[in-house]
């Protein structure tokens, strides 16, 4: 009989049953699927994947201290995971970005498993590119990943984000710096869409900006001309600035990170546009308005994640709650709600259906105007529904 590839290459067996996920092409191996592990696999080294009777399933990266304690790499017995296969893995990411730059400096140009590359999220803002590495897997073809991002991009900077603290459960300490082009500005400039933004890499949140909302910052221009906006949750003012090109008459815009608000003073200054900022809690905020009889015509929630997993469901479905009755109560007739969740553990028919009850308790009629998503450069794939984590619901109060 012929000798297997990867005989003698470190496995987890899974216990009987246990390789029904992975068929489906799910990436992830859980612990409590793990029946045995053959031979001494090193933190984040590839391992083969076999169902209890033996049979080859995925090639994946082992994460002896996880919960998730392996990811796909590939589903075919055949292929080796080296410099090569991360490489080309990396080219197709980027070529897949292609058609974005005709309207932004700035996307991700690697989404982790939706692109084939577990735990690596490197994100271009204009010459420089932002690397996180969340898993071992990940970490172990580092420096081959920086190479081939800053090969096929032609950026001379490269800048590390990997302060996350999921690394912690990957048994990786945090990193942050710079990686390449050491003299490199921390604060960079970007142009999406026309706007200029100043991204702060070193300090701004994830890896310096909100990446996935561009195509709803460009949404909401289209809606804006006229009316009076708030936006909550404004961040750096990305959908403020959106606003306001698209011809809206104020916009008040609520962050409680004064950092960010001094980010967003700036891009304002830059793009000619005056603003409202308001540093508060955006709950406290929107009660403070109500009580003073404010109104507007549209409004902006785009909070942050309330519920990294569906464990904190309940508790992150009594703040959408909250804050969209509250939103729904400051809206004029005929005005529009720009709702959003970016909550992996609540899902869009949850969601949908949180929005529904803070409408029916403000006594609102609501009609659904359109459904958003996270932008092309943040792709979906249907064996990985975990990744479909940003959802929003543009709304009008009739
Ligand atoms: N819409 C933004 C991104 C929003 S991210 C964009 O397009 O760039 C969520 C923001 O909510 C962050 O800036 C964070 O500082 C802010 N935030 C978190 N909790 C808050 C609270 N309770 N009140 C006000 N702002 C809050």
């Amino acid at each position: 009989m012929a000798r297997r590839p990867d005989a003698g290459a470190p496995a987890l067996v899974l216990k009987p049953g246990r390789e029904k996920s992975l068929l489906r092409r799910h990436p992830w191996v859980f612990s409590g699927a793990i029946g045995r592990v053959v031979g001494e696999p090193e933190l984040g080294a590839t391992v083969a994947i076999r169902a209890a009777d033996g049979a080859f399933l995925a090639w994946a990266a082992y994460s002896p201290s996880s919960q998730i304690r392996a990811r796909v790499w590939i589903w075919d017995e055949q292929a080796s995971i080296d410099d090569a296969f991360l490489r080309a893995r990396v080219a197709a990411a980027i070529a897949r970005r292609a058609g974005l730059a005709a309207t932004t400096d700035a996307m991700r140009l690697v989404h982790a498993e939706a692109d084939g590359l577990p735990g690596v999220v490197c994100d271009r803002y204009a010459d420089a590119v932002v690397f996180q590495f969340a898993s071992a897997g990940a970490e172990r073809f580092r420096d081959t990943i920086v190479d081939a991002v800053l090969e096929a991009t032609g950026c001379g900077a490269a800048y590390e984000r990997s302060d996350l603290e999921v690394r912690g459960l990957e048994g990786l300490p945090p990193r942050s710096g710079p990686i390449r082009g050491a003299a490199a500005a921390p604060t960079l400039t970007i142009t999406e869409h026309g706007i200029r933004y100043v991204v702060d890499v070193a300090h701004g949140q994830k890896t310096g900006f909100y990446l996935d909302q561009r195509a709803n910052r460009d949404r909401i221009r289209t809606f804006a001309a006229g009316r009076d906006v708030l936006n909550c949750f404004c961040y750096t003012g990305g959908f403020t600035l959106n606003a306001l090109a698209g011809g809206a008459h104020s916009a008040l815009s609520i962050d409680s990170s004064a950092a960010a608000l001094e980010l967003a003073r700036e891009n304002a200054r830059r793009n000619g546009f005056a603003v409202d900022w308001l540093e508060a809690d955006v709950f406290a905020a929107l009660r403070k308005l109500r009580d003073g009889g404010r109104a507007f015509d549209l409004i902006v929630l785009d909070p942050p994640k309330f519920a990294p997993t569906a464990a904190h469901a309940e508790r992150a479905a009594r703040a959408y709650k909250d804050i969209n009755l509250l939103a729904l109560k400051l809206l004029r007739p005929a005005g529009l709600l720009a709702t959003f969740s970016c909550s992996g553990g609540v899902s869009p028919e949850l969601f949908q259906k949180i929005v529904a009850g803070a409408a029916a308790d403000a006594g609102a009629d609501v009609r659904l105007l359109e459904r958003l998503q996270a932008d092309d450069d943040h792709p979906v794939t249907l064996a990985f529904p975990e990744g479909e984590y940003l959802k929003g619901l543009v709304l009008e109060k009739r």
